[in-house]
């Protein structure tokens, strides 16, 4: 066998799950390969998340906020999220840190190249690239639907909703932002029926933030209407003029948030992981966590059970169907979106909500939220489900 381990993608799931083994004893004499066709070079997203630990990558943390801004028409609030701190990595230091601790590893090696197929055969994985064929014992995998060359099919039970969002950090000439606090939502946006649709604040400094319209909803947008809504949303409550403001960086991004089970064994040999294994939350569209999760998960199993492949308990499971029920109210539209995060911001504090969103709360305090928006709506979407099949699909 030439590796023990194959990455189909060197993205943010293979360069973290790499991190791990590299940190790790256990995997000091294993050969990897990392094959990626990009280049990795450029600072494509932000990867923002809540922890209350220090993260693996703190090395890296470009800003921290211990508090977060909720904003809604009927409901306003400022909070400490103490013990959370949220955190924003940026790509480019992600990306230029895990290759510059991993290239110190001569058992691991970068391959710049396209890959097209890949599978098992019955004793080991194997893949085909631009720049030849390979073999190993395991392979993951990380290209979106890279098994499958066919089009999304919408099943019934299941919801397709998108995180679809463009962001500018801007730099202002006056003094406008509270760098202290990271706007988690504002919902002061006008707000389409079976969506959810806010801005999203990380200032890095008193004259500079990133400014993102962020919208949960069925279809993407031209670029010219995300645009409108930033610049209406910096003229209308931030008070700038356009010739107050200059754009340094633009981001733009899809997220799925698909309730649908993501195929975790794709066969013998193969896994995938990361947004391609289903770690993206499908009711928030956070992954980044989730994928440091899932790799310690997958570093635990090869330690004690020669194989990566986990299993998440039952228990662990009802985190799906909630995901699902607020994708489903929101989708037959018995309640708005906003009004959802709304309720939820104003009856508790955002650290219950983040071990909700985490999935590490209990069930006490998955009643008390739930409690906390009408629970009609979540009644029904639960029976809709069930009529759709949702139980016997899963
Ligand atoms: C703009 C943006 C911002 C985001 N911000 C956040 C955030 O703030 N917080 C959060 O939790 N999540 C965020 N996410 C979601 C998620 O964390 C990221 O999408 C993350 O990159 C997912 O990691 P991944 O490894 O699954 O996919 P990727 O990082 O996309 O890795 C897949 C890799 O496969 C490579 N590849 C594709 N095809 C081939 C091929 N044929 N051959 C070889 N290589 C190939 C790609 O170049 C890519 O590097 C964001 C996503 C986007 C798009």
């Amino acid at each position: 066998m030439q590796y023990d381990f194959i990455f189909n993608g060197g993205g943010v799931a293979a360069l973290s799950l790499a991190m791990y083994m590299n940190e790790n004893l256990f995997f000091a004499d294993k050969k990897i390969l990392i094959i990626e066709s990009q280049k990795k070079d450029k600072n494509d997203k932000t990867f923002s998340f809540w922890t209350t630990d220090e993260s693996f990558f703190e090395k890296i943390v470009h800003k921290q906020w211990k508090k977060i801004a909720f904003l809604h028409p009927k409901f306003e609030k400022n909070i400490d999220i103490f013990p959370y701190v949220y955190k924003t990595i940026r790509a480019i230091d992600f990306y230029q840190y895990c290759q510059n601790n991993l290239k110190k590893n001569k058992n691991i090696t970068f391959l710049s190249t396209k890959s097209h197929i890949y599978g098992s055969t019955p004793s080991c994985a194997w893949v085909q690239t631009d720049a030849g064929n390979f073999e190993a014992q395991w392979l993951f995998n990380s290209v979106p639907n890279a098994g499958s060359t066919k089009k999304i099919i919408k099943k019934k039970p299941y919801h397709y909703y998108l995180q679809h969002f463009k962001g500018w950090i801007i730099h202002t000439k006056k003094d406008v932002f509270d760098v202290e606090t990271a706007t988690f939502m504002d919902f002061r946006l006008p707000q389409k029926k079976g969506e959810a649709s806010f801005m999203y604040l990380l200032p890095t400094s008193k004259n500079e933030s990133l400014v993102e319209y962020t919208i949960f909803g069925q279809n993407i947008f031209t670029h010219e209407i995300y645009e409108a809504e930033i610049k209406n949303y910096i003229h209308n409550f931030l008070h700038l003029q356009e010739n107050e403001y200059e754009i340094k960086e633009t981001e733009f991004g899809v997220i799925p948030m698909f309730d649908e089970p993501f195929v975790q064994k794709e066969s013998s040999f193969v896994m995938n992981i990361g947004a391609a294994g289903g770690a993206t939350k499908a009711s928030t569209g956070y992954t980044f966590q989730n994928i440091q999760k899932e790799s310690q998960k997958i570093i635990a199993s090869l330690m004690t059970n020669s194989t990566p492949f986990y299993a998440n308990s039952w228990l662990e499971k009802r985190f799906s169907l909630y995901d699902s029920m607020l994708l489903e109210v929101m989708q037959s539209q018995q309640l708005n979106g906003a009004d959802i995060f709304q309720m939820m911001f104003e009856k508790h504090l955002p650290t219950k909500i983040f071990r909700f969103l985490d999935n590490e709360s209990n069930f006490l305090e998955e009643l008390q939220i739930m409690a906390s928006v009408p629970s009609f709506p979540f009644v029904k979407a639960f029976f809709n489900l069930v009529q759709k099949g949702y139980f016997f699909k899963k």
